[in-house]
């Protein structure tokens, strides 16, 4: 019988998928006659969480495990309602320790209740109070991970992070690739997975460039952390789980272009993917284009890793009043229909 003990069992070994008509025509280097670069998504949305973040939840909790910081039936605390979240709250759950994820009033109550739904305790705090008042974000958090018990794995300071990229989500892509991809492409959010893919491909060939790709305003493109939309990557601060040595390059991408790049994914290729996906599909197809028609692009295989899925998004990305009321176009060209047409 074919069967997996725990969906923990599911973690990674995501595949490589060819990006085809969105790159308008760029592209090829698959064997065939048409020379230019051959672009591959590495669909981290098929993890069983649903994004790349499961493979930090695991391995920092398995470290933990093996340092003896989280004890059998501890406390994982730890300050987030996104990916991260939920894939703590799935291994969590898997291994029978107790989960509560602090957060700010602003997150939605759907974000809540996925972690809820997997047994998590969310605590909500108010986002009106100074830091330094007892209800703030921070001291709720500080509080709840020095109880007895409690264990913070702090994906911003975690080794484990990029660590568990190294280990393998690098070695998956340079298997799949049978050695041969030239440019890995994504965004950067803590940066484990930039850092940690990063740093293992290089290992295997110092060739291999390593391309960021960045909301317009946050620090790693040069920007002062000015806001923007996006979720999920760019940060107004270093964070220690950052190699700044790593990047060969990081290419800057806007709201907008990451925004209808997202919703091309969806009606050009069907995969229904997150904002930050959008983003660094962009930077990619932007990549190909650049070295298409030269002797580098003729052979290139770009590598761009899709971190998480479009279903958290559908009242955002996804809802053209939302893209409107940003001003920004919603990526689908409508084709005018015949009334009766079916
Ligand atoms: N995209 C999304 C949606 C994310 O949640 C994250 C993680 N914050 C990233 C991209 C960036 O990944 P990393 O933290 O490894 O840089």
């Amino acid at each position: 019988m074919e069967y997996a003990e725990s969906l923990l069992d599911l973690i990674g070994n995501t595949p490589l998928v060819r990006l085809n008509r969105c790159l308008d025509g760029v592209g090829g280097g698959d064997g065939s006659d048409s020379k230019g670069p051959l672009v591959l998504a590495k669909v981290e949305y098929l993890n069983p969480g649903g994004s790349v973040k499961d493979r930090i939840a695991s391995r920092m909790i398995e470290a933990a495990e093996e340092s003896g910081e989280l004890q059998p039936g501890g406390t994982i605390v730890e300050p987030t309602s996104g990916n991260t979240g939920v894939g703590l709250a799935m291994v969590a759950q898997q291994k029978g320790y107790h989960c509560i994820f602090v957060c700010p009033d602003k997150v939605s109550e759907d974000k809540r209740n996925v972690l809820k739904a997997y047994g998590a305790e969310v605590v909500v705090c108010p986002t009106a109070v100074p830091p330094e008042h007892p209800d703030s974000y921070y001291n709720v958090s500080d509080r709840l991970s020095s109880q007895p018990g409690a264990w913070k794995p702090d994906q911003y300071s975690n080794p484990h992070n990029p660590r568990s990229h190294y280990e393998e989500t690098g070695p998956e892509i340079w298997r799949q690739t049978e050695g041969r991809i030239t440019h890995f492409v994504t965004g950067m959010g803590t940066g484990g997975t930039i850092s940690g893919v990063g740093r293992y491909l290089k290992e295997q060939n110092p060739a291999i460039q390593v391309v960021g790709a960045d909301p317009s305003g946050s620090v790693y493109s040069g920007g002062s952390g000015r806001p923007y939309l996006v979720e999920g990557v760019g940060e107004d601060f270093w964070p220690e789980t950052y190699d700044r040595t790593v990047a060969d390059r990081v290419i800057e991408v806007s709201d907008a272009d990451s925004f209808a790049f997202t919703r091309r994914l969806a009606r050009e290729e069907a995969m229904l993917v997150g904002g930050s996906s959008g983003m660094a599909a962009f930077a990619a197809a932007q990549l190909a284009r650049e070295i298409s028609g030269t002797p580098e692009g003729d052979d290139a295989v770009i590598v761009v890793l899709l971190p998480d899925s479009g279903r958290g998004y559908l009242t955002k990305v996804f809802n053209d009043d939302w893209l409107a009321q940003y001003g920004f176009p919603n990526g689908q060209p409508h084709t005018a229909r015949t009334v009766g047409e079916v």
